[in-house]
């Protein structure tokens, strides 16, 4: 079986939750330091088993806190998230049918180009760690949580894609979808959540890519047409010299696609579209 498979394998029921959190508390100690970087085993994954109710998150919450330390500490406040966002989604009714947190944000012209929501959904925007992101995803059901701000951002604010699409599309996908987390995820990426994201603030799909996967050991793992592909162009291949492009094998715009939006040229969009919508202050 390929590794991302034996990795994100879940033993289901309880015994499997159990199996899960038992293989967690060996490394909770240093889930602050590894959380954040989707090549390593560094989150507990049991997300799933969270929102089958096959854990109970009273009992993870005590063991956590009885455990102490900066791991354990980090981890609390994640679980601390999921039930915040519940809190919003009874307080809020309304998110759950598409509504943003903050009212004045839901008129958003977002422009939604052709052809942008399908490109990201099927992993071939030409940035390698979105589409190994949105690869995770299709093949396991499970995106890594920095993964999931970084792929969410970039269709909103590099794509200009109704964040509602995307929203829908990871319910769909995602074997631990929760519609609160989900909602709250989302809304907090493309800023018209609680406690979102500010609007300016907009994620480098290839520095966060040079600081999460500096190796590019995740992006190999789900894009096999950029194994070859030295480090240094890894996380922007289509900065590759052509006889270096023949001599991996990786034709940016055959193999592998050219990126299909400008980085920078997108993020003044962006800025545009928050501020002429006149929604900020
Ligand atoms: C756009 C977007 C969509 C998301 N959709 C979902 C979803 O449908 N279901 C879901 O469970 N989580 C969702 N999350 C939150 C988070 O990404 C996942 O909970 C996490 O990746 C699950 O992996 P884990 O169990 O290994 O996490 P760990 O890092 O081990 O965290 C432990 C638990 O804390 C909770 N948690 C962690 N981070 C968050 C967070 N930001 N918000 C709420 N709860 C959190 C989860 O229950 C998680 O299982 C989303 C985040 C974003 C940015």
């Amino acid at each position: 079986m390929p590794t991302h498979l034996r990795e994100l394998k879940v033993a289901p029921g309880m015994s499997g939750g159990a199996q899960f959190f038992e293989d967690f508390l060996r490394r909770i100690d240093r889930y602050h330091e590894m959380r954040d970087f989707p090549a390593q085993k560094g989150p507990s994954y049991l997300s799933v088993h969270l929102r089958f109710g096959t854990v109970s998150v009273r009992q993870l919450a005590a063991a956590a806190w009885q455990q102490g330390g900066r791991g354990a500490q980090a981890w609390l406040s994640e679980l601390i998230w999921r039930d915040f966002h519940h809190q919003i989604l009874w307080h809020r009714p309304d998110i759950a049918g598409g509504h943003a947190f903050k009212p004045q944000y839901d008129a958003l012209p977002w422009p939604n180009p052709p052809g942008h929501f399908e490109a990201w959904c099927a992993g071939r925007t030409g940035y390698p760690l979105v589409d190994a992101a949105m690869r995770q995803l299709d093949q396991t059901g499970y995106m890594h949580n920095r993964l999931r701000m970084v792929a969410a951002s970039f269709l909103a604010k590099d794509l200009l894609v109704d964040w509602r699409l995307g929203e829908k599309y990871f319910a769909d996908k995602l074997i631990d979808f929760d519609l609160a987390a989900n909602s709250g995820g989302w809304q907090w990426a493309a800023s018209v959540g609680c406690d979102a994201q500010p609007w300016f603030r907009i994620f480098n799909p290839v520095t966060q890519s040079e600081r999460f996967d500096a190796q590019g050991r995740f992006i190999r793992r789900y894009l096999p047409e950029l194994a070859d592909v030295q480090d240094k162009f890894i996380h922007a291949p289509w900065t590759m010299p052509a006889a270096e492009q023949q001599r991996t094998g990786c034709m940016i715009g055959l193999s592998y696609p050219a990126p299909i939006v400008d980085h920078a040229a997108q993020r003044v969009r962006a800025l545009d579209l928050f501020k002429q919508a006149a929604y900020v202050s």
